[in-house]
């Protein structure tokens, strides 16, 4: 009997709870892909700890997804800590399965992950992808580039793999529409990696510093308007930072200077996509607003109930930042001092 095949594998990693938003996000866009494009497709796991078999959380989201199947990639030795492996693993499952279309995220692990896999299949890369369609006579993959101020459009013409990351921004935690199919099959796919992918090994992970890392990458953002004096701006960062918050500004702020230019959101600034954007003393500009778009859920406070920021938002107060900010931040003081969480 001739080996299954899969012509797409999407790359997920489920946690010990069940599938993450990014992995509901890459399997919604795999199954898009696969529709699109016509192709036999699965999710595929690398089987990381000790325990390779998938939560039962994980197999009731793919199915609501409508997964068809489920490769657990198996290379007889736990992958998590070494990236080199974790590539040849991926690599061999794919060269098993015939597939020609391996996605993943474009998270930290996809954007290194990608390039890897596509060298070891002899295959090509392309990240930051948005959009994958029929089109040119092959295939035609839309993605952005330089900070989402450039987008490219390639043709793909399936002669070769090819590896791409999906864009943040196109990751959708909601099922899509249609049926959601039965239980997918699950199979193990031993993919032997040889020793010498196991030489470089990560030896420490710190988590990302929400002062400092990239507000287009932040997982809540509390950004700063024109609204704020600067007495009230020192209180927002020192509440942003006691919440685990990326602190983000609009374009007047970063021109008073109480800001670099890497925090400002907007058309001109960064495109964010957090769980999480709070947006004080934001007018809502379309200029600001075309760079929140896909933040998850939008909140605002502002003074003026008739600021267009309301209409952007999910949820908004009508208040003055400064009565808010001063009380909020006494509050998540007391709790931090108290030992509490904030
Ligand atoms: C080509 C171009 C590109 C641009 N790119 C960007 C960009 O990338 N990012 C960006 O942000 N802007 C950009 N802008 C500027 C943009 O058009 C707006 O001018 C800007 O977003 C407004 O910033 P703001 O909302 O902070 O200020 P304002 O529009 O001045 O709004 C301040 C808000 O604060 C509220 N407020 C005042 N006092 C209080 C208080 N005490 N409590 C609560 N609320 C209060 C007010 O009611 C008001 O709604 C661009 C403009 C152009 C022409």
């Amino acid at each position: 009997m001739p080996p299954a095949r899969e012509d797409l594998l999407v790359l997920v990693t489920p946690g010990k709870d069940g599938l993450g938003d990014t992995a509901k996000g890459m399997v919604s866009v795999g199954r898009r892909a696969a529709a699109r494009l016509g192709l036999a497709w699965a999710a595929a796991v690398l089987a990381d700890g000790e325990d390779p078999e998938l939560p039962e959380a994980a197999l009731e989201t793919l199915a609501d997804h409508g997964v068809p199947g489920v490769l657990v990639i198996r290379a007889g030795r736990p992958l998590a800590d070494f990236p080199e492996a974790r590539a040849e693993a991926l690599a061999g499952a794919a060269r098993a399965r015939a597939a020609r279309l391996v996605l993943m995220a474009h998270d930290s692990a996809g954007a290194s992950l990608a390039p890897r896999v596509a060298a070891a299949l002899g295959g090509a890369v392309l990240t930051e992808c948005v959009s994958v369609e029929p089109g040119g006579g092959g295939v035609r993959v839309s993605r952005r580039a330089l900070g989402d101020r450039l987008a490219e459009t390639f043709l793909w013409d399936r002669a070769s793999p090819l590896v791409l990351t999906v864009h943040p921004g196109c990751l959708s935690p909601v099922p899509p529409a249609g049926p959601a199919g039965g239980r997918p099959v699950v199979e193990a796919v031993e993919a032997p990696v040889p020793d010498g992918a196991f030489r470089s090994r990560v030896v420490e992970r710190i988590p990302p510093d929400p002062r400092t890392v990239d507000v287009s990458e932040a997982e809540v953002i509390f950004c700063a308007g024109k609204g704020f004096d600067r007495e009230s701006f020192e209180r927002f960062r020192e509440l942003a930072g006691l919440l685990n918050a990326s602190l983000g500004v609009s374009r007047p702020v970063y021109d008073l200077g109480w800001a670099g230019f890497e925090r400002m959101i907007g058309q001109t600034g960064k495109t964010v996509a957090p769980r999480l954007y709070l947006g004080v003393g934001i007018s809502g500009s379309m200029h600001h607003v075309g760079g929140i778009r896909d933040a998850r859920r939008i909140v605002c406070l502002n003074l003026d109930p008739r600021a267009p920021m309301f209409a952007a938002s999910d949820e908004g107060f009508v208040a003055d930042l400064r009565e808010v900010i001063p009380l909020l931040l006494d509050r998540v003081r007391a709790r931090v001092a108290g030992g509490g969480a904030p």
